[in-house]
């Protein structure tokens, strides 16, 4: 269900406020017309096209605290982009005002307290472009240009998640924009409903303008594996992966990726435009004994090739970019928790990466456990973390004329695989384009829901912050 808002915004009123928005801010306010709002308004996902009311282009949190304030005043929804990788599109409103946090993006690093300190619309390579300088990490995503922001308050999947958890495990505090423009500190100490809330419930509660992650040692170089077998190898180094990882969870962040060999130089031509699949290892720990670790699940049959090798971690949390350039794709991508990893599940991830109708759709079983399964369930928003694995199906396909085939094909593949999910669970970040958005985040949070609609109901009780997967505010029907 999505509430709507409960007072309506007056036209006439709006366009004057504007104006004295536009004083206040430091950043730019963008409407249709001005040469930067199409440019604004465009995000990761080329199928996503609104047009919100205007776009207010924050430098600071006094920026975002102005914005915040207008959209409260002329009851405006607001959406909030960061990276602008929501699959949904979530940070691009129709109508209301859209806070663009992208020229927000400082990171301070204090090496002595390890901690970083991280602006709003800063993405995963600002952050570990500053860390690594001084040998420190915190978990970010697979990717460079994912905004810290939206990743992270849904959870946050990384490499690093076997032996330091889910991004969230390592936020010490926020800094946010709640709905009624007060800037407040989230933590364990300062208004701890709402830092638990944080932590998994996403954009539900307002502008996050700064996070503070803790930070831990890294080796500069890890082991990442990569070996890539064809996916006529079938199930059988699959399960071999599975039975590796049962005692290594807690060092080794995997998953097995299924995808089409391109057309490159870099892999033997017979290949090329096959279908093949990665068994993806980062060993975090010493990369030596990482690569003698890892050294059977390069060995599990024929290999159409092998990237394996010990690499600088700052390389690796590059290495998938260009297989997902922004703004060029149209995507739509599902996903399932799973208790187990049954040799049912596996068969049925092969069909289906054999039946993507598009060469550009990836697939992957990611593993958990280890430092993620620690946290116990009611710690975090976040919910149970007893899931063993995740089946994620990330469709991506150039041409607007395929759109249907590839949403019902991942619509089918999620349906047939629901029944290994766990009870439905399913992580918020990989949700489709939001539809079902009810069930959906009923499912994600389980017994959580109740607790988090009462703190949704407390923060945001219009439901200004409602493009996201939305929680309703308890009381609100
Ligand atoms: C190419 C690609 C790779 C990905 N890889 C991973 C991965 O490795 N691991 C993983 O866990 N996920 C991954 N994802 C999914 C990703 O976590 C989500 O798409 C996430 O929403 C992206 O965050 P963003 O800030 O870039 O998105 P945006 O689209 O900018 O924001 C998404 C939503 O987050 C909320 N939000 C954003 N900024 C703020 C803020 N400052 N304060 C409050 N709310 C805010 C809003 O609700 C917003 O609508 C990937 C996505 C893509 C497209």
């Amino acid at each position: 269900m999505t509430v709507e808002a409960t007072k309506q915004a007056d036209p006439g009123a709006i366009s004057g406020g504007l104006a004295s928005l536009r004083g206040a801010l430091t950043g730019d306010l963008l409407v249709e017309g001005d040469p930067e709002y199409d440019k604004a308004r465009g995000i990761w996902n080329a199928m996503i096209d609104r047009r919100p009311l205007a776009i207010a282009v924050c430098k600071d949190a006094d920026d975002v605290v102005s914005a915040v304030r207008f959209a409260r005043d002329h009851n405006l929804p607001v959406s909030i982009k960061a990276g602008g990788h929501n699959v949904a599109g979530h940070a691009v409103c129709d109508d209301g005002l859209m806070i663009d946090l992208s020229q927000m993006r400082s990171v301070r690093v204090d090496p002595a307290e390890q901690r970083a300190y991280v602006a709003g619309g800063a993405l995963w390579g600002d952050v570990d472009r500053e860390t690594l300088k001084w040998g420190l990490a915190t978990p970010g995503g697979l990717i460079s240009d994912t905004g810290v922001a939206g990743l992270t308050l849904s959870g946050g999947v990384g490499w690093l998640r076997s032996r330091y958890g889910l991004c969230i495990d390592n936020l010490v505090s926020m800094q946010i924009v709640t709905a009624n423009g007060d800037l407040v500190t989230a933590s364990e100490e300062s208004n701890p409903d709402l830092f638990w809330a944080l932590r998994g419930g996403g954009g539900n509660f307002g502008v996050v303008v700064s996070f503070e992650f803790a930070l831990h040692p890294m080796n500069p170089k890890v082991m990442f594996c990569a070996p890539i077998y064809p996916i006529e190898a079938g199930p059988g180094p699959i399960r071999a992966w599975r039975d590796f990882l049962a005692d290594k969870n807690d060092r080794i962040g995997s998953l097995v990726e299924f995808s089409t060999v391109a057309e490159s130089e870099d892999f033997p031509k017979e290949y090329w435009g096959r279908r093949c699949y990665t068994i993806a290892a980062v060993y975090a720990g010493d990369p030596v004994e990482g690569e003698r670790i890892t050294m059977p699940l390069r060995e599990l049959g024929d290999l159409v090739t092998d990237f394996s090798g010990q690499m600088d971690y700052r390389d690796v949390q590059q290495l998938f970019d260009t297989l997902m350039p922004a703004g060029d794709f149209r995507c739509y991508w599902k996903c399932h928790f799973l208790d187990e990893l049954s040799d049912e599940m596996i068969d049925a991830a092969i069909a289906n990466a054999i039946e993507a109708p598009s060469d550009n759709t990836l697939s992957s079983l990611w593993n958990f456990g280890g430092a993620t399964a620690k946290v116990p369930a009611d710690a975090t928003a976040f919910g149970d973390r007893s899931f063993g694995w995740m089946y994620s199906i990330d469709s991506v396909w150039p041409d607007a004329a395929d759109d249907e085939s590839n949403i019902a094909f991942t619509r089918k593949a999620w349906d047939d695989t629901r029944k290994h999910s766990q009870q439905g669970r399913l992580y918020l970040n990989f949700a489709g384009h939001g539809e079902d958005n009810d069930s959906l985040v009923r499912d994600a949070f389980g017994r959580n829901y109740v607790r988090l609609a009462a703190i949704k109901a407390k923060y945001d009780p219009g439901n200004m912050f409602r493009f996201n997967q939305n929680i309703v505010p308890a009381g609100v029907h």
